[in-house]
C-alpha cells in the first residue's frame, strides 16, 4: 500500500486492509455489504495483452504472482504499475464478490450478504492456455482454505476454450453465450442471468470480467 503506483479509491470504502490468512494482505469488510453491492474498481494500467507479456515472463522473473487482469481480448489491466485497494482482495473458490466488467471497467461485486469482518474474495480463475499440463497446477496452487477448493487458481480446466470466444460473443448477446466460465460466475444469482443488467446494474451492461492474466509463459 506505501508503493509509488497506489492510488487510494477516491470512495470511502467498506472495508480495510489487514494481514491475510489467505495470503499477504487481505480485503475485511467494515461493515455489511449486501448482496450485488458494487464495492470498487479494480484499477490497473491500460496494456496490451503483448505487453503484458514481455513485462511478466515467468522464467525470467521466477515467480508466479502477477497483478494482470484481462478486461478483453485486447487490453490487461496491470496492478502491478498502478493500483489501489482492489489488488488486496484475495482469491477464493469460494467467492464472496465476483469481478464484472461495466463498460469498459472491471468492478467487484458481493455476489453474496457480506459480514462484518469477513474477508472479501472473488475467483481469479486465471486464464489457461493449452501448453499448461500438470505442472502448471503446481505454480497456481491455491491454499484459500475453503471446503470446494480446487486446489489450483487457474480457471476450472474445461471452462479453457469458451473464454477465448468470450470477449466476441458478450458484445453481441451478452454474458449467456461466453461459455462455461460464465455458467460458473453467475452460480448463485441464475436468476439474474436472463436479464443480469436490469437486475444487478439498473440498465446498465455487465459481463463477468475475464479472469486474471496468468503470468506470461
Ligand atoms: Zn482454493
Amino acid at each position: 500500500m506505501t508503493s509509488p503506483t497506489f492510488t487510494p479509491s477516491p470512495q470511502p470504502l467498506p472495508f480495510e486492509l489487514r494481514p491475510s490468512s489467505i495470503q499477504g494482505t487481505g480485503a475485511f469488510a467494515t461493515r455489511r455489504i449486501p448482496k450485488g453491492k458494487r464495492i470498487i474498481e479494480y484499477i490497473g494500467e491500460r496494456i496490451t495483452q503483448e505487453e503484458a507479456d514481455v513485462r511478466y515472463d515467468d522464467e525470467a522473473m521466477g515467480r508466479h504472482h502477477t497483478f494482470l487482469f484481462n478486461l478483453d481480448d485486447k487490453t490487461v489491466l496491470d496492478a502491478g504499475t498502478l493500483h489501489n485497494e482492489s489488488r488486496y482482495i484475495n482469491h477464493s473458490c469460494d467467492p464472496n464478490c465476483e469481478a464484472l466488467v461495466d463498460e469498459g471497467h472491471i468492478y467487484i461485486f458481493a455476489r453474496k450478504a457480506i459480514a462484518v469482518g469477513e474477508e472479501l474474495v472473488y475467483d481469479y480463475a486465471y486464464e489457461r492456455t493449452p501448453d499448461m499440463g500438470p505442472e502448471s497446477e503446481s505454480l497456481y496452487v491455491c491454499k484459500c482454505g475453503a471446503a470446494n477448493c480446487r486446489g489450483t487458481i487457474l480457471a476450472p480446466e474445461k471452462k479453457a476454450p469458451a473464454r477465448k470466444k468470450k470477449a466476441s460473443a458478450k458484445k453481441k448477446s451478452g454474458v449467456k453465450k461466453s461459455g462455461a466460465k460464465v455458467a460458473k460466475k453467475t452460480q448463485g444469482k441464475k436468476a439474474a442471468s436472463g436479464s443480469r443488467a436490469a437486475k444487478k446494474g439498473g440498465g446498465r451492461k455487465k459481463s463477468p470480467a475475464g479472469g486474471r492474466k496468468r503470468p506470461a509463459r
